[in-house]
């Protein structure tokens, strides 16, 4: 939980919020390392107390460790959610979000839009677990209400996802999960801060802590945020984790014990139970870089906002570019969700399709020089893919057109470095494809 007057802005809450002020045994303002495995209890009834979860604190570093705790409650507060549970990678976070209310037999509602991780995860392995993912087209939200069952236990979605980067409706489907009792879980890697799920109505938003808030690519990690702004109780018969007797916790349910910490059952049950059993626990050592990125996420987000923008635009007017896809280009429907969601800027990531096709998207690479050719996003560098002849390179043609990628299409992750060194790299390497 969040120490924190609400009324702190992001900006300052990445600094101060959360339970941490200083270290209790020396007085550090930096969060130490704590590299323990384990706890010295007060005595015995104090052991009985945090293993009933009747006092919380720290018995064993697999489910939860003070450096863990304070990036936790501070990433919590920032978001404006109740209460966070890091882990140990992105997938990790998005497996557990869904397997804690969703078991055999069950099915959720999965956007169709998603990151080749996730589609993996939801299309065969949770398949394996017997949870159903059907997935649905977000251009229309309604798509999301008609395929909904009893047995729906969440809807799942990525805020801005490429290669489209067409912003995901979060209110609208948020809306319709509200009326049938269905959480809306938002995977927001791509846009911290310029999204803000819970302000539309989202349940519980997941993080990569690996992309933007470690933001330097140095550690992979996740994390899950509760925004203990969902009815659950309401809907008990849809959600029996959370409603019915635990035998692992003397027959309580998770929302009797989370009561007297306020409305985290969501996040406290998938601690106590799915970290507990499966242990992706997430490394004190890296839990700290994620604090020292979290502290300075809202400069290099402003800083990536307003470089993307340029860089989208100087694409625009190049003529070995057909089409640059980028949410302040988009018209009609999708420009109105990016208008209504994004704020501050339109996110770091550029696509852009090369005339010349794949033998340009080729050479456009292989001639960049102070860009990063590497699968991944939100790095403090300038980073490009071309998906076509890498991570969309097992898809066939028509389904790498389906997902969004020609076989012209480079990504772009546009860093913080000084703009005109960013254009005149891009500008060299566009020369250079031929196209
Ligand atoms: C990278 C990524 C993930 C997976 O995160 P890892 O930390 O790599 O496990 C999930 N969702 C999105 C949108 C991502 O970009």
């Amino acid at each position: 939980m969040s120490d924190q007057p609400a009324s702190l802005h992001p900006q300052t809450l990445v600094l101060h919020g959360g339970s941490y002020r200083s270290d209790p045994a020396t007085g550090a303002v930096a969060v130490p390392i704590y590299q323990t495995t384990s706890y010295q209890f007060q005595d015995t009834g104090h052991a009985e107390r945090l293993f009933a979860l009747d006092e919380l604190g720290f018995i064993y570093s697999r489910v939860a460790n003070p450096t863990t705790d304070a990036f936790e409650t501070r990433i919590a507060a920032v978001e404006g959610g109740a209460a966070a549970l890091a882990l140990a990678s992105g997938q990790a976070a998005s497996a557990y979000s869904v397997l804690n209310v969703a078991g055999a037999g069950d099915n959720i509602v999965s956007s169709t839009d998603l990151y080749g991780g996730t589609w993996a995860l939801f299309a065969a392995t949770l398949k394996h677990f017997g949870v159903e993912v059907r997935f649905v087209d977000p251009a229309d939200p309604e798509n999301f209400r008609r395929a909904t069952d009893a047995r729906t236990r969440a809807y799942y979605a990525e805020s801005l996802p490429n290669p489209k980067l067409e912003v995901f409706p979060i209110g609208e489907v948020a809306a319709i999960g509200r009326e049938l009792g269905v959480p809306l879980i938002v995977d927001n890697t791509a846009a911290p801060l310029t999204i803000r799920p819970f302000e539309h109505g989202a349940a519980v938003v997941v993080y990569s802590a690996t992309k933007y808030i470690g933001g330097h690519g140095t550690s992979i990690g996740g994390v899950i945020i509760d925004g203990g702004n969902f009815p659950w109780a309401e809907h008990a018969d849809r959600f029996p984790t959370l409603t019915q007797p635990d035998p692992s916790y003397h027959g309580a349910t998770w929302l009797e014990k989370a009561a007297p910490l306020g409305p985290v059952a969501y996040v406290l049950r998938a601690r106590a139970v799915l970290l507990r059993d499966i242990g992706a626990a997430v490394a004190p050592q890296n839990v700290f870089q994620f604090i020292q990125g979290l502290e300075t996420l809202p400069l290099r987000v402003r800083q990536h906002n307003e470089n993307a923008i340029a860089v989208a635009n100087f694409l625009k007017d190049r003529p070995e570019v057909s089409h640059v896809i980028f949410p302040a280009f988009q018209t009609g429907e999708n420009a109105r969700r990016a208008q209504a969601y994004l704020h501050g800027g339109y996110g770091a990531l550029v696509g852009f399709e090369l005339k010349g096709g794949k033998e340009a998207g080729r050479k456009f690479i292989n001639a960049l020089k102070l860009l990063y050719h590497v699968a991944n996003i939100g790095d403090a560098r300038s980073l490009a893919i071309h998906p076509a002849t890498t991570t969309h390179s097992q898809l066939s043609e028509a389904d790498q057109l389906l997902t969004g990628v020609t076989p012209g299409y480079v990504r772009l992750s546009v860093g913080i470095e000084y703009i005109d060194d960013i254009v005149n790299d891009l500008t060299q390497a566009l020369e250079a494809s031929g196209a």
